[in-house]
């Protein structure tokens, strides 16, 4: 359909930097979801792309096309907001029609796209009900219909599921998931809830502070961070962290790292990194156990409790620093006892001071000999 290449965007708010100098390109007919936490500038880029708010500098182009001096109206975009844009008094049907009208289309084709789309967002039982007798979750669907109908070649969404009540969000959610998959569009979706992220993103784009940390898509992105802020963010409770003593380069031309965490060192290939590097692991893939074994430690229990998904999430302590681990059963070891915690090397990552990944761990070692990762 349509790229959106950004380029040198920056916005400043009286001489708060809200968008860094970004350059970045919005896949064709592909769903990206900028995600990150509130006043990190998702909205005031969604803004600039939909032309409701002028970039510092910098521009914008859909294709070949440059956009930036170009108003909303003009570039063709469809946006479904927080709240539903919708017409009272009038039914659901006539709302999604109002736009196609002043696009002046055929009738039979006006009536093909309304159908389609009530069709697409489940809502053939409310097309001709009055708007006013929608729940907030139907009149969100109502705002996406208009926005899709008019068939525009980018659709932007700004947290469309916020202000619905919370046992709508599924169902909206979902109808968004099957609507979104049906689309050709070029659609960029602003949220700040990593899970409606993670269920419709073709590609989410991290943000913090007005730049881009990292773009990739969902799995990738919570599988191999490119920077703490991802591992932190992402994942509930996010990434464990924790410090490891770099050895000066060894002969082998690998550095070798120790932590109270980890029962064997571990190696990595590259320069050295003096002192102090940050080992990252996801909490569910610490492994907990009852009895020793050789690449376990010894670790306290310091508290454990059950997740909303039903698995238990425990906290554990080896000399005095604190990890979680997220099992599927339930200890049957008490706060204060003791456990054995093994971390998986091929899990292991490792981030250097500005907390950006450096690589993966090659190997570990025991008694002397290297064991590969895979
Ligand atoms: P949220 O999820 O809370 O909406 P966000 O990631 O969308 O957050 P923005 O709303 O884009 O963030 O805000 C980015 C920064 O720009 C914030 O510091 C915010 O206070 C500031 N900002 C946004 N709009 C304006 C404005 N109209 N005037 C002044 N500052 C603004």
């Amino acid at each position: 359909m349509s790229t959106i290449k950004i380029v040198n965007l920056r916005k400043e708010f009286k001489g708060n930097v809200a968008i860094e100098q970004l350059n970045f390109e919005f896949a064709s007919s592909q769903v990206t979801c900028l995600l990150g936490p509130s006043g990190c500038g998702k909205t005031t880029l969604l803004r600039m792309i939909a032309g409701l708010e002028t970039p510092t500098s910098g521009d914008i182009y859909f294709g070949d096309e440059r956009v930036t001096d170009l108003s909303p109206r003009r570039r063709n975009i469809g946006m479904v907001f927080q709240y539903p844009v919708v017409y009272r008094g009038i039914s659901v049907y006539r709302n999604i029609e109002l736009p196609l009208l002043s696009e002046k289309l055929p009738a039979a084709e006006r009536k093909r796209r309304i159908s389609n789309v009530i069709e697409m967002l489940g809502l053939q039982d409310s097309a001709h009900k009055d708007i006013t007798q929608l729940d907030n979750a139907a009149r969100q669907k109502v705002a996406v219909a208009r926005a899709v109908a008019r068939q525009p070649k980018i659709i932007l969404f700004d947290e469309p599921i916020t202000n619905v009540d919370t046992s709508s969000k599924l169902v909206l959610k979902r109808a968004l998931k099957e609507l979104t998959q049906q689309l050709k569009q070029t659609i960029v979706y602003v949220t700040h809830d990593q899970t409606e992220a993670m269920t419709l993103a073709d590609r989410i784009v991290l943000m913090k502070d007005g730049d881009i940390v990292q773009c990739d898509a969902p799995r990738s992105l919570y599988l191999q961070p490119e920077d703490t802020f991802g591992g932190w963010f992402l994942g509930n409770p996010g990434m464990d962290f924790f410090a490891a003593q770099c050895d000066a380069r060894i002969d082998t031309g690998h550095v070798r790292l120790r932590s109270p965490f980890l029962a064997e060192p571990i190696l990595l290939e590259g320069p050295a990194h003096a002192g102090e590097l940050t080992v990252g692991i996801r909490p569910e893939h610490v492994k907990v156990s009852h009895t020793p074994s050789p690449r376990a430690v010894a670790a306290r229990l310091v508290d454990k409790s059950i997740t909303v998904g039903g698995q238990y999430l425990l906290t554990v302590e080896v000399q005095g620093e604190r990890l979680k681990a997220k099992v599927e059963h339930q200890t049957g070891k008490s706060a204060d006892e003791t456990v054995w915690i093994e971390l998986p090397i091929e899990r292991l990552m490792v981030f250097d001071a500005a907390g950006e990944r450096i690589h993966h761990p090659l190997a570990a070692i025991a008694n002397g000999s290297e064991r590969r990762v895979d």
